[in-house]
Order: C-alpha cells, then structure tokens, then sequence
C-alpha cells in the first residue's frame, strides 16, 4: 500500500482540485476508459515503484489520477503497469527492464500518482505512455495515455482523445498529467485471506529479523506493514514493507514493537493481529526480551544463580560482571513488574 501516497504536496492539491467529489461528482465520471494495443515492448518483471525518474532527467513529468468504476466509486488498490520511451524516443528493451518501467498499486481511493519523465518521439507514432490496469474483479485494461494538445496527436493513427490527459505546468516547471481510469467491475471476487501470520519474534541486536505472511485471494494483492499503527517505509535496513515478507537488517532497540500487515486488494482487506517484536538486552532486568520485567526473567536469573564466570546478560548477569549473584537479583528486583519503555 502507498502510506505516502503522492510525490509532493503540490501533486496531491493538484489531484485534490482534478479529482475530489467522486462518485457524487457524474460530471467528473470519464466514459469506460478504452482498451488500444499493447505493441511489442511490454517487459516482466520490473520494479513496483512509484518514481521512474532517473538521476540527471530532465523534462520531468508526473502523472497523477484515480481509478473508478462505473458508478464513479473508486477502486481501491488497483495494480497499474506503466511503460514509456526515454526523452529520445528509445525503449529500454533490456534486462533488468528498470529504466522507465514500473508497476505500482493505488491507495484506497484508487488515486494514483507517477513521477516519471516526458516520453519521447518514435516514427509513426505521437507522445504516448503505455499502463496496464489490473484491479481483483475487473478484466486487465491494457492501453495507452497521450498528451492533450501535442502536435503530433493529429498524424496518429491511434491518438484518442478521450486517452489523453490534460497536461498543465506546474510552478517548478515539472508537467502535470491528470487522468481518470473507469473500468466495469464484472468478475468473481475473493477478498485477501491471511492463512500465516508471523508470531512473536525475540531477537538479538544487530540480527536480521523477517516477517511474513501467506494470504489467499483475488489478484492482484499488495501488502502494507505497520510497526505499533505506523506505517513502515523501505529504508537501508527496512525492507519488503510492500510485501508479504519484511525485513529488518541489523536490528536495533528502536526496532522493538507490534508488528501487523494488512492484504489489500480491490476485493478487500485483511490485516494480521500483531506480532511482537522482542531486542535482548535494550531493558535491564527483561532477560526474555518480552517487553516486560516479569517472573520468566526472576526464573531465569534464579536458574542460574551462583553462577561465577562467563555467565551472559541472557542467564541473568544484568551487571555484566560474568556471575550470577546478589547485585544482579537486586538490578531485577528493583524494576520488576514494569514494562520496558
Ligand atoms: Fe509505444
């Protein structure tokens, strides 16, 4: 799922002013959006991202709209596929097929937002962008978007220009292509099932912990990971938050927390109950590494008792001193019965 659902604030105003008033708004409500060919440069597999620019791009462009069905409801969580020719009017054509390719899901309002560049010209054709959408219970549209007044329109063959997208300048001269995806709703739908869900975790710092999940259901289904409600992000040490497996590298006392996912697909939702993530050694006195200074962390301590030399902080050693003794009990007694912060 997209927790930061648009590139920038002035993108999401701008969807804001184009888009907001479905489905009451029929006015807004475009005709069944039409499907055109695919042509011959569709490639599988590329990254779900919601940014295709490349470092040093130029002629930026963002592409920002919803997805909606015929009563103008939105669409939750649809999967788009988009595909378009560098500036120079060249497809990447070439594993791993990162460059101007991507896949992403919509939010829970169908809205979608795209930070890409200004396609480029090939002989025969206008300025186009190809896109795929795929929501649960809809047949998968395949077709193409254009450029409201380009000057090229005219001489192609395929333009349409109920596919073309008004396209306004923005204040920081990036482009700003709106468009409104209406798609009949007729197939089976099974909504997002969650059949594994990860139980509780105690690691150590500095380990690598994964979470996952198995779901049935309708595809296409993305994934939305939360630690204690907040929405996670991919970062240098998070990853998969968009998918049934995450993963945290190098896990740190911060890390501690409930983690949940959610399924997510146009069929529905569904979300796991929590699984609590456990750092040794980030609260004195909670050998467990339960989250609270409790009778497992006195047993534990008791067990080992008397122990002289190379006793660890796990065994009940709280002072790091390698025995097991007074000094120690006293360190869990003193917190005892409290949760970690
Ligand atoms: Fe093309």
């Amino acid at each position: 799922m997209r927790s930061q659902p648009f590139a920038s604030n002035l993108t999401m105003a701008a969807v804001g002013v184009a888009l907001s008033g479905a489905p009451s708004a029929l006015a807004q409500c475009t005709p069944i959006t039409a499907s055109q060919t695919e042509g011959p440069y569709y490639r599988t597999p590329n990254p779900e991202t919601d940014n295709m620019r490349q470092s040093g791009d130029t002629d930026l462009l963002t592409i920002t709209g919803q997805v909606v069905d015929t009563n103008c409801n939105p669409i939750p969580y649809v999967w788009l596929a988009w595909w378009h020719t560098d500036i120079a009017g060249v497809y990447d054509n070439a594993a791993p097929f990162d460059r101007y390719r991507c896949t992403q899901f919509t939010d829970a309002e169908g809205h979608f937002a795209l930070d890409t560049i200004y396609p480029g010209l090939y002989p025969g054709r206008t300025r186009h962008v190809h896109v795929k959408v795929d929501s649960a219970n809809s047949a998968v549209l395949t077709t193409q978007l254009y450029f409201a007044g380009d000057p090229q329109n005219a001489g192609d063959g395929f333009y349409s220009p109920a596919l073309a997208m008004n396209i306004t300048i923005q204040p920081d001269g990036v482009r700003l292509g709106t468009f409104q995806f209406r798609q009949t709703r007729t197939a089976a739908c099974s909504v997002p099932a969650l059949s594994t869900e990860p139980g509780d975790v105690i690691a150590a710092q500095g380990e690598t912990v994964t979470f996952a999940v198995a779901a049935t259901g309708t595809l296409p289904m993305t994934f939305a990971w939360h630690k204690n409600g907040e929405p996670l992000q991919n970062d240098a040490r998070i990853s998969g938050v968009t998918t049934n497996t995450l993963r945290i590298s190098g896990a740190t006392c911060a890390d501690a927390g409930s983690y949940t996912c959610s399924a997510l697909s146009s069929c529905g939702t569904d979300s796991t109950s929590g699984a609590e993530l456990s750092i040794v050694g980030c609260c004195v006195g909670d050998i467990d590494g339960d989250g609270a200074i409790g009778l497992t962390d006195l047993a534990i301590l008791l067990t080992n008792f008397g122990t002289t030399g190379g006793a660890t902080p796990a065994q009940g050693d709280l002072d790091d001193d390698t025995d097991v003794d007074l000094t120690d009990l006293a360190t869990l007694l003193t917190p005892f019965g409290s949760v970690c912060p």
